[in-house]
């Protein structure tokens, strides 16, 4: 029997003993949907059988004047609820539970760790279909097919041309052909009906098939390895069936993907199922492609796109080893496998693993924890590891697995900082800048214009009175679109007409300040007439063939120019680009947030990776006002790892993770001061709390209101806690989460804690 805490620091047990004789005196204790970090007991419904009950069992309860659907954590003999309020359930939905005890053991572990509610850690781990109380079996589907007897010169249907055509239509599926394909194959229920009257046709109610394990799992020959990718896969192999963390640290094109790749091909060789995790914005039809192309094999699909439904089918698939890729984006993670073999983590250091809100969860982070309780190999691919991974592999925790060099031998970009100090920038872009564009579009080839702003301008001016466009709701400025004529706040989504006049004193003289992408592409395509102008962005891709239009445009070959955020940053190839242009590096370098500019250093070295990745060497251009700053020359100069080690040895002089923990609690409210007033409460707790348990190491600062105070309306305020050691750290958490739950201050204010942030505004 496993045992663990939940957030309460109770007791709870995974996988308990049921076996009481009478079941009227057990009592279920329950997960429900609720932020509130305890469990809830009921007593079970009527007529249950106590042999029935399984821990992950969703049972319908009431709850209030609503009902809810929780999941039974565990059998108890005694409650502390009083007799006569405790209520029955209403229904259990499960037959069996619909999650393995694998499934179940990580959102534990992630409820406890990032201090949030088992039951809504467990409900927002499950597709939104099982929540809601859907069967959690793979779907059923009616299918058609032709009598073994029926034949098509049966005299019943000299009359009826249509039925005898849908039964030779029919006739070619031996399989039968599922209802939902009947208008795709141009068979009219009725004549089916009709010729099921007559016993020509049958229906059976199954689940699709489950194809039959095919001879080879590889669709495609696989590329020879370089000496390098054979080692990593290799030294990855020889850890298959066990758990070890690999850090495949590969520069831009040398072949990690490829790598990826052939460990899967072993991995379905050995019966087994892979997960591979991928960044929000590379699920690019590119990447799908590739690995559809080389496998013979059920690619489950878990990202955004997906519908409820089209998701519930591949979670079960997967669940049920029905599925033997499963790749998806961070809430991926959660996808239970029959037969786990391996878990990839492609892009590790990339942001969009760290969930923002409700469970704030790093994908990353949790799924070494679940390669080690099931006891699978990790991969953690990227060009630019983060810090914590690459400090992980200096202490020896990951095993390091080098690529140095582009695979298909194309060769490294070269670096140029062009110091734009006191220069003349047009629309963002600097003189010099602007004839290495026109030289390169001259030689035929492409360029790559980066700008990780999106809109016209960050900003409208008013040139008389200096009126500024700010944000009603946010201490920040609307940022103008200029091809829709609006203000946008890109913090809040509050948006207006942009206003002909200034709205504090009718002048018309209103300029737009600063530049992005819009405006980057307006101005180049004035610039260059006689090459096509692609722009990249959210706004840009909203329309939906704009990918597409990009890419035929791209493959192309002809000289253009794509102008875009880091939406243009990652995972694409773009083989004729020869010259990649960042027009602002500066962010990175003077930003408040201590992840500034290893984010900046990242987001250049992947840039850069699109460009020369063929026959053509690459050109990288990177203007700043800070041309000379240590850690832009030594990134230029050195490459990414000497740039990580500087930025590692700065972090542990300044006692900065990874060489401490974080936990961040946030609140607001809807006055000014609330905010700052629950959490003055929330810092006297943590204080009693410190000193009554006599923890060492973990010290409070703040609160403070946070750097953008107000934003959608609200005043907003943060206490960070940093600790030397985790385990003081979450001993306090754990106790203090409780404590904070019934501050009569905290009902007024919204708040909520997120361990280890990366983004502390
Ligand atoms: P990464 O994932 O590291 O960016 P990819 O796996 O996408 O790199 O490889 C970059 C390019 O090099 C791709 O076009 C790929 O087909 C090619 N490539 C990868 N491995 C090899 C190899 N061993 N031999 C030849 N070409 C390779
Ligand atoms: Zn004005
Ligand atoms: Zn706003």
């Amino acid at each position: 029997m496993q045992a663990a805490r939940d957030a309460g620091g109770r007791r709870v047990k995974i996988a308990a003993c049921f076996w009481s004789p009478r079941v009227s005196d057990l009592i279920l204790r329950l997960a429900l949907p609720s932020p509130l970090r305890r469990l809830f007991d009921y007593l079970p419904p009527a007529g249950t059988l106590p042999d029935a009950l399984q821990p992950g069992m969703r049972v319908r309860v009431p709850f209030g004047r609503r009902e809810l659907i929780g999941i039974l954590v565990e059998v108890a003999e005694h409650s502390e609820v009083p007799a006569d309020k405790l209520k029955p359930a209403l229904q259990l939905l499960d037959g069996q539970s619909p999650v393995p005890p694998a499934f179940f053991s990580l959102c534990l572990w992630a409820a406890q760790y990032y201090q949030h509610s088992l039951g809504d850690t467990l409900s927002w781990a499950l597709p939104v279909l099982l929540r809601q109380g859907e069967p959690a079996e793979a779907r059923q589907e009616r299918f058609w097919s032709a009598t073994a007897d029926a034949r098509l010169d049966d005299p019943r249907l000299n009359r009826a041309p249509r039925q005898r055509e849908a039964l030779q239509t029919l006739a070619q599926h031996p399989h039968g052909v599922a209802h939902a394909l009947l208008s795709k194959l141009l068979l009219n229920k009725d004549s089916l009906e009709l010729l099921r009257e007559k016993g020509l046709v049958e229906v059976e109610v199954r689940r699709h098939a489950s194809a039959p394990r095919p001879t080879s799992w590889l669709a495609q020959p696989e590329l020879p390895l370089n000496p390098e990718q054979r080692s990593a896969v290799e030294a990855i192999r020889s850890g298959f069936g066990g758990f070890t963390a690999f850090l495949l640290a590969g520069v831009t094109g040398s072949g990690k993907t490829e790598v990826y790749l052939q460990l899967i091909r072993e991995t379905l060789e050995a019966g087994k199922q892979a997960l591979v995790l991928i960044p929000e914005i590379n699920l690019g039809p590119q990447t799908l492609a590739r690995f559809e192309r080389r496998f013979n094999a059920r690619i489950a699909l878990l990202h955004s796109g997906i519908n409820d439904r089209e998701r519930l089918d591949a979670w079960l698939a997967a669940r049920d080893g029905e599925a033997d890729i499963i790749i998806g984006t961070r809430s991926a993670l959660f996808t239970p496998m029959l037969r786990p073999g391996l878990i990839i983590i492609d892009e590790e250091h990339d942001a969009s693993y760290k969930q923002q809100e409700g469970l704030r969860y790093h994908a990353r982070d949790l799924a070494l924890v679940r390669a080690r309780q099931e006891q699978v190999p990790i991969v953690l691919g990227s060009a630019t590891p983060s810090l914590e991974s690459l400090h992980n592999a200096h202490a020896g925790r990951y095993a390091m697995l080098r690529l140095t060099q582009r695979a298909g031998g194309a060769q490294p970009p070269r670096f140029l900082r062009l110091d734009v100090k006191s220069r003349a920038l047009d629309s963002g872009i600097s003189g010099p800048l602007q004839q290495a564009i026109g030289q390169t579009l001259k030689a035929g080839q492409q360029v790559l214009v980066f700008l990780n702003r999106r809109g016209f301008a960050p900003t409208l001016l008013c040139h008389d009175c200096g009126w500024l466009s700010e944000c009603p709701r946010c201490d920040a400025r609307m940022t103008v679109h200029q091809r829709s004529r609006e203000l946008r706040c890109h913090h809040c989504g509050h948006s207006e007409r942009q206003p002909s006049n200034c709205p504090t004193c009718n002048n018309v003289d209103l300029r737009p300040v600063g530049a992005g992408t819009e405006r980057a592409e307006e101005r180049l395509a004035i610039l260059f007439p006689d090459v096509p102008v692609l722009r990249v962005d959210r706004d840009s891709t909203a329309r939906k063939d704009a990918m597409s239009t990009l890419y035929t445009t791209v493959q192309r070959g002809e000289p253009c120019i794509l102008v875009g955020t880091q939406m243009l940053a990652k995972g694409h190839h773009f083989p004729r680009v020869t010259l990649v242009a960042i027009l602002d590096a500066d962010g990175g370098l003077f930003s408040a947030d201590f992840r500034a500019s290893e984010r900046m250093a990242q987001l250049i070295v992947q840039v850069a990776g699109r460009a020369g990745r063929a026959e053509e060497p690459g050109k990288v251009i990177i203007q700043s006002h800070l041309a000379d700053h240590p850690l832009l020359v030594q990134l230029t100069e050195q490459g990414y790892f000497a740039f990580a080690e500087q930025a590692l040895s700065e972090r542990r002089g300044a006692g900065l993770p990874p060489f401490c923990h974080l936990a961040l609690l946030r609140a607001e409210a809807h006055k000014p001061g609330q905010a700052e007033g629950f959490l003055d409460e929330a810092c006297t707790e943590a204080e009693q709390l410190l000193s009554d348990f006599k923890l060492h190491g973990v010290e409070l600062l703040g609160p403070i209101p946070a750097p953008m105070e107000r934003r959608a309306g609200r005043y907003r305020a943060q206490l960070l806690i940093q600790a030397n050691a985790r385990a003081p750290l979450h001993r306090l958490l754990s106790t203090w989460m409780q404590r904070l739950e019934s501050l009569p201050t905290g009902r007024a204010v919204r708040w909520s804690l997120d361990v280890d942030p990366i983004d502390l505004f």
